[in-house]
């Protein structure tokens, strides 16, 4: 490691939490439980399936190294032109690559405190500053753990490059609105580029307010925003995200970008799925009721759950985090230890369907009784 630059020295290898590969041979796939990476149980649309059979025959070709067809389907989306979007292996790719491109040695990158794991791991990769600003308060009577914009704005400094934002947030679910995003960036100075991670934000209420960035592109050249299909779409396996934002910036961002990033079988499924609305809407349906009705159950057994506008709840299970946690995989159940967060008291729980949140609460019942 003391061959690494600086900032790689210090870093760890990602962790699951859990040898799931292990577990599903020790398990039965079907008796496990895997709630502990924010996957969406419902699965793709049966178009994105068929687009992969239909993309068997080219598996000896390359795939479109610019990704045009489905980046035409997304400009159509989002109304932008295709000129403002990347595709990436996962938006997770993007998110790093945006570090490499933006910052460097001797300049900062600001991120909340308990903001998605990827922001630190760019920033260090870069060689780059962390410059990480509490988040609000547990206490906090409307967002407990949320992003603390106003903070965030304060730690602003000449030497920062980038800002990354997460709305919704993993680990926390928490979220900000239109107003306070608006205000947030009118205070920001157009040389630091806004980043706003979006993993969620198909699953967001309409009325809860967790404003997209998308309505601001127009008029703020130093934004851009990443998107995933691991999530709403239910292609996680299949590692496409994308990034949205002026041309310019895509277009230096395009230059490091490995040439064949996102696979053919990959493109045609994402471009499937995009077609078929019904399905994700209808996944995204279910899975804010199933948030409420298991937000609620956690909460009539005692246990704080923090509010969440994405596909996992964060919750607090106290001095008994650890041993609830592994009594849990020893009955099946897979969760999310937060101790990496800094949160070792919490576990992030994904929002299954009706059959695993009932298998989930009586693993709970049975291993806090
Ligand atoms: N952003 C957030 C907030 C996430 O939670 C995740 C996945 N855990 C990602 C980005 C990366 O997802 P992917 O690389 O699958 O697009």
């Amino acid at each position: 490691a003391a061959r690494a630059q600086p900032g790689v020295q210090r870093l760890r290898a990602y962790d699951p939490g859990h040898d799931l590969v292990a577990l599903r041979r020790r398990f039965r796939e079907s008796q496990l439980v895997e709630l502990g990476s924010n996957e969406n149980p419902y699965g793709p649309s049966p178009a994105a399936r068929q687009a992969i059979v239909d993309q068997l025959h080219a598996l000896h070709r390359y795939p479109d190294p610019l990704g045009a067809d489905l980046k035409r389907a997304l400009a159509a989306r989002h109304g932008v032109h295709p000129s403002q979007i990347l595709l990436g292996n996962g938006s997770h790719e993007l998110l790093m690559m945006l570090g490499q491109v933006f910052a460097g040695p001797g300049e900062d990158v600001v991120f909340s405190r308990y903001g998605f794991a990827v922001f630190a791991l760019a920033t260090q990769a870069a060689g780059a500053t962390m410059r990480v600003v509490e988040a609000l308060p547990r206490e906090h009577p409307r967002m407990p753990l949320g992003h603390d914009l106003d903070a965030i704005t304060a730690s602003i400094t000449d030497r920062t490059k980038l800002v990354y934002l997460a709305n919704p947030n993993n680990p926390t679910g928490t979220w900000f609105g239109r107003e306070a995003f608006a205000a947030f960036m009118a205070r920001v100075p157009g040389e630091v580029i806004v980043v706003m991670d979006e993993a969620y934000a198909e699953m967001a209420d309409a009325d809860a307010d967790a404003a997209s960035a998308l309505p601001w592109l127009a008029s703020y050249p130093n934004l851009l925003l990443t998107r995933t299909f691991s999530k709403a779409y239910g292609l996680a396996g299949l590692r496409v995200g994308y990034l949205l934002g002026a041309p310019g910036l895509v277009a230096v961002m395009e230059r490091l970008r490995e040439s064949f990033n996102v696979n053919g079988p990959a493109l045609a499924a994402c471009e499937a799925a995009l077609g078929d609305e019904a399905h994700l809407q209808c996944a995204c349906a279910r899975n804010a009721e199933q948030r409420s009705a298991l937000s609620d159950a956690l909460a009539k057994r005692g246990l704080r759950v923090y509010p969440s506008q994405t596909n996992f709840v964060l919750v607090e299970f106290g001095s008994r985090t650890a041993q609830a946690e592994a009594d849990l995989v020893a009955r099946g159940v897979v969760l999310r230890p937060m101790g990496g967060y800094g949160l070792p008291d919490c576990l992030r729980i994904t929002v299954g369907d009706t059959d695993e949140n009932r298998r989930l609460l009586a693993a709970i019942d049975a291993v806090l009784e």
